[in-house]
């Protein structure tokens, strides 16, 4: 084959699948097992889910949030109870335990790399901290938990992103089906959950379940899709909504 048109005297090695120009080694992008020659592998019609997701990379995630509030809450909660139960250490050592995982947990929320296996640590700590002071096995249960928690966390796909921590393409793919595609669709399903509790607001979930369920478009590029989410929406609105009017018609 002859030499690449971009890189000269690097030998070409295939054609482009977007633009059919020769590729050398140094430049090939391999996306969905097809291959495209540097400058159609950058292209945000081509490479629609990295740049989905690089423009998400450094940016603070939903869990990064939470954590930061649930952990200040745990650091406040753990010193009250340190403060309060001087007097008998045992509750003393569970709040210094809650306190030392609230305090890994909130390291979340700086995204710094380096602070990432914080939780762990933070986590170890308090169930050591929950032994003591409880000496049965039922200190097991908030040790579990906690481990829980801070697994989730390491493993949440946005949560890395936040981190600049490299996640595979096909996890990414994952993610994206499950809450990057058609965010009507999953705004509409959360909706639908809390018009269980909040009157009329089936009404406002059944509407965005029809419209995200119009939007849906595989062919698209990057592809629409979530059915089961706008559908999921849709049913539970109508169900919440006969639940309630069955409530109003019985109070009038
Ligand atoms: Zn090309
Ligand atoms: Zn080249």
């Amino acid at each position: 084959m002859a030499d690449c048109p971009v890189h000269p005297g690097e030998p070409a090695i295939g054609a482009c699948a977007r633009c059919g120009r020769f590729f050398c080694a140094k430049e090939r992008i391999l996306l969905d097992a097809k291959p495209y020659c540097g400058d159609c592998g950058a292209r945000p019609d081509v490479d629609w889910l990295g740049h989905h997701y690089r423009a998400l990379e450094g940016t603070r995630s939903g869990v990064a949030w939470a954590m930061g509030l649930f952990g200040l809450g745990l650091v406040l909660g753990g010193l009250t109870l340190v403060f309060t139960s001087l007097e008998h250490w045992k509750g003393a050592v569970a709040g210094f335990g809650l306190f030392l995982f609230g305090a890994s947990a909130a390291t979340t929320f700086v995204g710094r790399r380096a602070l990432r296996p914080a939780m762990f640590v933070g986590a170890a700590l308090a169930s050591g901290a929950f032994a003591i002071s409880a000496q049965e096995w039922v200190a097991l249960v908030p040790a579990v938990i906690l481990f829980l928690v801070a697994g989730a966390v390491w493993t949440d796909v946005r949560t890395r992103l936040f981190f600049r921590v490299p996640v595979p393409r096909a996890e990414l793919l994952k993610h994206f089906h499950r809450e990057g595609s058609n965010p009507l669709a999953i705004t509409a399903s959360r909706l639908a959950f809390f018009s269980l509790l909040i009157p009329g607001l089936s009404v406002l979930s059944l509407v965005l379940g029809v419209v995200a369920l119009t939007k849906v478009n595989s062919k698209a590029t990057p592809p629409v899709g979530n059915v089961s989410a706008a559908l999921g929406a849709i049913i539970f609105s109508l169900f919440t909504t006969l639940i309630w009017a069955g409530w109003l018609s019985a109070r009038l």
